[in-house]
């Protein structure tokens, strides 16, 4: 049990994550891609101007974009469909008559369902993501992870799910995988922070990623350990932006506060200075709590949709305690859990090729999977579902050890028959899809 002290130093990082990165959002906003001078040691300030132009202290598109996941995740949580297609509806409606910017890649997808009108919002956006991907190569930018710390919120009590949530926000618009991994991994980085009040290792949290990627990620994180933040611009790219946030964090300027260091070293990072600071600086709100932010900041920090400091820290409040309402509900029996972590250690991925039964996977994330769950009379049930139609037992078993046996041949046969299992564990001599029936 937490004793009241602890509870209100939670309550104080888990409000640190959206003021810290709305803070840092308009700290850069007056620097961003040069708009404003910014010496070498000179401390930046929240003079606004920038694309805006913005008011001194107004946030910009990171936190616009942010609030609408966040009021979605206060109010129903984060675990269905409708809760997924409530964000890209939001956002649909903030670019329509909200937004002050807006990247490239988010205008074309959010214009492209606003153009369709179509009934389910994700499913609508993440198909004009992938076209996007598929005509261009390119939806690695930095504007999913610039949006993603409401997600981390809403799952701190559920760390398998808060992987799932973390990557289907992110390819709404986002279709390149390295856009979904980088909101992974700074997700449960911030997670962990908000639990242990201090600076995560970023390394720790690789084992949420694919197993083909985490080599690279290790590398890129171990890089952002060595340099200084302007080594990583631009930052319009995912990775680098992640790069700068995190070498922020590691390479503090000036002798202030480390918070207020690390954002100081954030926007002196250069190129995408409000999106960079915004990253940093939910993840240092985290470690650091939202009582660690200058007064002179919280009173200043404001912007659309008419929010200003303690409507953020109500918000990131109210998306907590959903989320650890829903947790309580949801909670998936440790068995199921242990199945699915084996799974996707082998390089099979969760809401791909499999699902298990208490962590809900939105349709038209895959055409078809396989599902375990328990039943209520003690015994499990292995499912597969296809295009459309209700789920068909494939298994009903009393004896987990058949379940799991079960479960998993079906899985690695599904993964197998798409082909997109061979490059991460089969060999060509020997694949693995022959070994079944
Ligand atoms: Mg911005």
């Amino acid at each position: 049990m937490h004793d009241a002290t602890e509870d209100a130093a939670r309550t104080d990082r888990i409000q640190g994550v959206l003021l810290g990165a709305a803070c840092g959002d308009a700290l850069g906003v007056p620097y961003e891609f040069g708009s404003a001078p910014l010496g070498r040691g000179e401390v930046p300030r929240m003079i606004g101007g920038g694309l805006g132009p913005y008011a001194p202290g107004e946030w910009s598109d990171d936190t616009q974009m942010a609030v609408v996941i966040a009021r979605v995740a206060a109010v129903r949580g984060l675990r269905t469909v409708d809760a997924l297609d409530a964000i890209v509806t939001g956002w649909v409606d903030w670019l329509a008559a909200g937004a002050t910017d807006v990247g490239t890649q988010t205008r074309q997808v959010l214009g492209a369902v606003a153009a369709e009108e179509a009934r389910r919002a994700w499913s609508a956006a993440a198909s004009a993501s992938t076209g996007l991907h598929g005509r261009t190569g390119r939806t690695a930018g930095n504007g999913s992870l610039m949006r993603t710390a409401p997600v981390a919120l809403a799952f701190l009590d559920d760390p398998a799910m808060l992987t799932l949530a973390a990557r289907w926000v992110s390819e709404a618009t986002h279709h390149d995988p390295l856009a979904g991994d980088a909101c992974v991994l700074w997700c449960h980085a911030i997670r962990r922070a908000v639990l242990d009040g201090a600076v995560p290792d970023l390394a720790a949290v690789l084992g949420e990623l694919p197993a083909d990627r985490r080599d690279q990620w290790a590398d890129w994180i171990a890089d952002a350990e060595r340099r200084t933040p302007s080594a990583f611009a631009p930052n319009g790219y995912v990775v680098t932006a992640l790069q700068a946030a995190w070498s922020a964090i590691r390479h503090p300027v000036g002798d202030g506060p480390p918070l207020v260091a690390s954002l100081g070293a954030a926007v002196h990072a250069g190129d995408d200075t409000d999106t960079v600071a915004a990253i940093a600086g939910a993840l240092l709100g985290a470690v650091h709590g939202a009582s660690s932010l200058p007064e002179e900041w919280l009173g200043l920090v404001h912007g659309w949709p008419g929010l200003r400091a303690d409507d953020l820290r109500d918000l990131a409040r109210r998306v907590a305690e959903r989320g650890a309402a829903d947790a309580a509900a949801h909670r998936v029996p440790d068995e199921l859990v242990e199945v699915a972590e084996h799974l996707v250690a082998r390089g099979l991925g969760e809401g791909h090729h499999f699902f298990v039964k208490g962590r809900p996977v939105p349709g038209g994330l895959s055409s078809e999977y396989i599902g375990i769950r328990a039943l209520d009379d003690g015994s499990y049930e292995v499912w597969y579902s296809g295009d459309r139609g209700t789920p068909r037992a494939l298994v009903e078993t009393p004896d987990w050890a058949v379940a799991r046996q079960g479960f998993v041949d079906e899985v690695e046969s599904l993964a197998s028959w798409r082909g997109d299992w061979r490059a991460q564990v089969g060999s060509p001599r020997h694949p693995r899809w022959w070994r079944r029936r």
